[in-house]
């Protein structure tokens, strides 16, 4: 059984070419952050070398050798279990010349135990232009027993003769109402926390996992929140000492900013009494009080103002200094 939470389009065309054996040597699965991309090149490695009924089975040594990672055939190039093969970029971690050469002279080799070599590539964007073009070497001509499964956020990230030797699936968030019912029902959470979580995850499926499993997320939200209510009404000073704070982790804040758009958002469709697209669900007083307090042009304008900000947090510019813009553009007391 696949354990993918939506994309079940790509999953029916993933099983229809296991039942025919016609499968590509390579493929790609695009879409944002958490919604199931390397969850979906895990099942698709199981379905290849199951030896269970109804692949992925799920059951086989095969099926559980693989979710644990330990499968001789099966092996992802994981940004952060394989430091020693990463290479140094401007401040951030890509993925480098050498870890995509041990992954060819690993593929030159027969399968070990499964019927094909698979390796899984997430986030595909982080490789230099030197493991891209040594990539692509690989995806010219294929070893028989090799397929190579990339995710990336988009495929204007990756080379385009890249993109062009992959089957590409663009992968959209799966509906809150699914990740919802995925919640109840497989993860045993209560109802009402399920619709919180699937609410506040915004299609993000591995957040929505992460947040059902670990208490500490969803206080960490809250306290995030807080701050970001109080920034309106602080000084300047104090305005400023939170861009220093978080302008040395782009990760975090990263993950500030994405929770902001969701605020922000939230406060314009209060704003229209779109109420069935709201995130903040648990906070619907605050947001009506929030809403009253801005103009629709404001509450527009820095919607933008953070979706800016989150583009300059992906190519790399002076993060503290694009933090720093975004405090002065906060609408409030100034
Ligand atoms: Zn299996």
């Amino acid at each position: 059984m696949w354990q993918v939470v939506g994309h079940e389009w790509a999953v029916r065309l993933l099983e229809k070419s296991l039942a025919q054996g016609r499968l590509s040597h390579a493929y790609l699965f695009t879409g944002p952050p958490r919604i199931g991309k390397t969850t979906l090149t895990l099942n698709l490695a199981q379905a290849l070398n199951c030896t269970g009924e109804g692949e992925p089975c799920g059951e086989c040594l095969s099926c559980h050798k693989i979710s644990q990672a330990i499968h001789p055939d099966v092996r992802m190039v994981d940004l952060v279990y394989q430091k020693g093969l990463l290479e140094e970029r401007e401040g951030s971690t890509a993925l480098g010349i050498d870890a995509i050469r041990s992954i060819q002279s690993d593929a030159a080799l027969m399968p070990f135990e499964g019927r094909w070599k698979v390796f899984i590539i997430p986030q595909a964007e982080n490789m230099t232009p030197g493991a891209a073009n040594s990539l692509l070497k690989t995806l010219e001509e294929p070893p028989p027993h090799v397929v190579l499964l990339l995710t990336a956020l988009h495929t204007d990230l990756l080379f385009p003769t890249i993109v062009s030797r992959c089957q590409v699936f663009n992968l959209r968030p799966p509906s809150i109402d699914l990740i919802r019912e995925a919640l109840e029902r497989r993860w045993g959470l209560e109802r009402e926390r399920a619709h919180l979580i699937a609410a506040l995850s915004a299609g993000r499926m591995g957040w929505a996992v992460e947040a059902a499993q670990n208490e500490a997320l969803l206080k960490e939200r809250n306290e995030r929140l807080d701050e970001l209510l109080s920034l309106p009404s602080a000084r300047r000073l104090e305005r400023l000492s939170f861009a220093q704070r978080w302008g040395s982790q782009p990760e975090q804040a990263k993950e500030i900013l994405t929770l902001w758009l969701g605020w922000w958002r939230d406060l314009l469709l209060a704003k229209e009494g779109c109420w069935d697209k709201v995130e903040n669900i648990d906070r619907q007083n605050t947001l009506v009080e929030e809403a009253q307090k801005h103009v629709l042009g404001e509450i527009r304008g820095f919607i933008s103002s953070i979706r800016k900000a989150l583009q300059q947090l992906e190519s790399n510019v002076n993060l503290r200094l694009a933090l720093e813009v975004l405090m002065l553009d906060l609408p409030g007391k100034r």
